[in-house]
């Protein structure tokens, strides 16, 4: 299993990334996508890339909720750090509507001028969108078909929002929050979305599962992801595996990346 969301470089996965690195090999998650939010967590997220080759996968950008209000980011170290040709993706980036006075605009702003870096450096994008829905299919779609594609992070959009998205390469991130019995909406959502859309997250250690809380979630959750998604679709658990990793692994062309 691939798991395309964990923040391995935050407390307090960091504080024994060896024990949650091993602990998710015994449970068969194999891959990591560790997202970043600002420029030092992205030089964290690169620097566990490093000691990790091949198993760790770094995205670098600034998250919504890191963009302070009138204030237009410097993007000159994510430009360097693209060049670098170490990143799998850019993010994450996105909007959130759910910060207490939120610039809306100057996060658009910052998430547009992030995502034409990725397109032009030819790396997906992993997207945060928390409410402001409307505006970041509005970015999306601006940027046109043709582009690398990304994942749609922790979605809670409809059926048919996804598969317009995924039209334009955009996948939808899985995570725990279907674990839990009471998310109807998005289990509906995300039981009427084709596999082929689909790609695992846990957002560790942020979003609890049915069966662990919020904060303390590892990597090694994704099984209870990937087996809740089997029950949705009713689908065996080896086919979700299968799938969801292969999607990952081309979403990020990790194939290519190992042959380098
Ligand atoms: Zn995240």
């Amino acid at each position: 299993m691939f798991d395309t969301h964990c923040h391995l470089a935050d407390s307090p996965l960091r504080d024994d990334v060896e024990g949650v690195l091993a602990r998710a090999r015994t449970a068969g998650v194999a891959g990591f996508l560790c997202p970043a939010v600002e420029a030092s967590s992205s030089r964290a997220a690169l620097d566990l890339a490093r000691r990790h080759p091949g198993r760790v996968f770094a995205a670098a950008g600034v998250h919504p909720a890191w963009i302070s209000p009138g204030a237009t980011p410097d993007l000159s170290w994510l430009v360097r750090m693209i060049a670098g040709g170490e990143l799998v993706a850019v993010g994450e980036i996105g909007l959130d509507a759910s910060i207490p006075g939120a610039d809306l605009q100057g996060q658009e702003r910052a998430f547009r001028a992030q995502a034409g870096l990725a397109r032009e450096a030819g790396l997906p994008v992993v997207v945060h969108a928390r409410g402001a829905l409307d505006g970041v299919v509005r970015v999306l779609e601006s940027l046109g078909p043709g582009g690398p594609g990304g994942v749609l992070h922790a979605f809670g959009g409809s059926a048919e929002l996804a598969a317009r998205l995924f039209r334009l390469g955009f996948l939808r991130g899985v995570g725990g929050t279907v674990t839990r019995s009471g998310s109807t909406r998005i289990r509906a959502a995300v039981a009427a979305t084709p596999l082929d859309a689909i790609v695992l997250e846990t957002d560790a250690p942020y979003i609890g599962t049915q069966s662990r809380p919020a904060g303390r979630v590892e990597p090694c959750d994704l099984v209870e992801v990937a087996e809740t998604l089997a029950q949705l679709i009713d689908c065996p658990l080896d086919t979700v595996v299968t799938r969801t990793t292969a999607n990952a692994r081309r979403l990020f062309r990790l194939d290519r990346e190992a042959a380098r």
